[in-house]
């Protein structure tokens, strides 16, 4: 990546410092307030080992879910608790962000420890880049590390202020581990990919993705399209789309990118049909010109997984974002498990595949793939913002490598 990592700090940089490190501890937590998926702790323990090997002091701070204000149910507290276990010491928790309380914590820090901060949301400030808490956290320490892939697409003071703020004081601001990675293998997909490079965009939405269909465009060999979007390509056609999620005013939109794109997409030849998308419905396989008008379509048919599927076998470079059917649903989940299995096989044979998205992470999980991925992003929204060719604010607000331009 362009950004300066940990690696570009010297050893005598690290130890004894107070570093601030903002990593994507946004977990989810069960009604108990238990952690029921730990992967994005278990992401940023890299960094963080890297750093009190080295002894830094860390002073960590993350948001979790969407608080308005204070609220208890939403505390990092549990995390503390967790990464105690995984990093086998105890981690210390601050009640609070920035201020006194906290100020003092961190006076209390030893070489080689490390206290987690609240939640970064239980601050208003924190969305509106506030100057005022950001200059508050770049107070608390002397440099600044962000392994906050996820968050990387949110100018907000724990991501952007406080990098800001340390980097006019002259003080270092780097990437972590994790947001090298996933700056790497998205960045080798944009930029240089081994080819043939394909891309298969599915999910719900097109209008959510039309800025990576027209950034991805020009550079794939081929596009594959699945999911509700293919719907919309459907409709485009002429076809009848029956009861399906259509999104009607972007009809014209992909009618133009089929013009524009040429040979280069590849839509669904058939798909899974039911009455209506839920669990227990009695579903059919339908060509895609033979869809009913009281029908919906919830998945990819077995033509289209054996086209896709062909599509992908020898690919250089696979980017996925976004399933080819409900899979949340058993009866429409076998077009994107089988997707994912063609995308593993690539992997198999020394491609490069690369899979962005929430949805589409969990599907690959589902499908039992996930390790033989290249690389699983963590994070939807950023992976999906740089993919459409934008620059990331976080990454924007580190300190860049010599000899690189952006
Ligand atoms: P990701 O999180 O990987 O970026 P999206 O959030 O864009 O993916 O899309 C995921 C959602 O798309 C899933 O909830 C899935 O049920 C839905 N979806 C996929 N195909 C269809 C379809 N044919 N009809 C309705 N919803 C669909
Ligand atoms: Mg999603």
């Amino acid at each position: 990546m362009q950004a300066k990592t940990v690696v570009d700090l010297p050893d005598h940089r690290i130890s004894g410092s107070r570093i601030l490190v903002r990593v994507d501890f946004n977990v989810p937590l069960d009604p108990d307030r238990r952690i029921t998926d730990d992967i994005r702790i278990v992401r940023a323990l890299p960094t963080l080992s890297y750093l009190l090997e080295r002894g830094g002091r860390l002073i960590v701070t993350s948001h979790l879910a969407r608080p308005k204000g204070v609220d208890p149910a939403f505390s990092l507290r549990p995390v503390a608790e967790h990464l105690s276990g995984l990093l086998d010491f105890p981690v210390r928790f601050c009640p609070e962000l920035v201020g006194p309380v906290a100020q003092k914590a961190v006076n209390d820090l030893d070489d080689g420890q490390l206290l987690l901060l609240e939640n970064t949301r239980f601050h208003e400030g924190e969305k509106k880049n506030d100057p005022e808490l950001s200059r508050e956290l770049a107070d608390l320490c002397d440099l600044f590390v962000n392994d906050a892939f996820g968050s990387a697409h949110r100018a907000h003071a724990s991501t952007v202020g406080a990098a800001e703020v340390l980097r006019e004081r002259g003080r270092e601001a780097v990437g972590g581990f994790l947001m090298e990675k996933e700056l790497r293998y998205l960045g080798m997909a944009l930029e240089a990919p081994d080819r043939p490079f394909a891309a298969v965009l599915g999910g719900a939405k097109i209008s959510g993705k039309i800025e990576v269909i027209q950034s991805l465009l020009p550079k794939v060999d081929r596009l594959i399209i699945g999911g509700a979007m293919a719907n919309t390509f459907f409709k485009a056609l002429g076809l009848e789309t029956g009861k399906s999620l259509v999104e009607e005013e972007r009809v014209e939109l992909a009618r133009e990118t089929l013009e524009e794109a040429g040979e280069k997409i590849l839509l669904p030849v058939d798909c899974v049909v039911a009455p209506e998308i839920s669990a227990g419905a009695p579903t059919r396989e339908a060509e895609r010109a033979a869809v009913e008008p009281e029908e919906m379509i919830g998945d990819i048919g077995k033509g289209s997984r054996a086209l896709f599927a062909d599509a992908l076998a020898g690919a250089g470079t696979v980017v996925w974002n976004g399933p080819m059917g409900v899979f949340e649903m058993p009866p429409f989940a076998g077009g994107t498990l089988a997707l994912a299995e063609a995308v593993a096989v690539v992997s198999d044979h020394g491609g490069t595949t690369i899979v962005g998205g929430g949805d589409s992470a969990s599907a690959a999980e589902q499908a039992g793939v996930a390790d033989r991925l290249s690389h699983v992003s963590t994070g939807g929204g950023a992976s999906l913002e740089f993919l459409s060719g934008a620059v990331l604010p976080g990454v924007a607000a580190l300190d860049k490598k010599e000899g690189s331009s952006s």
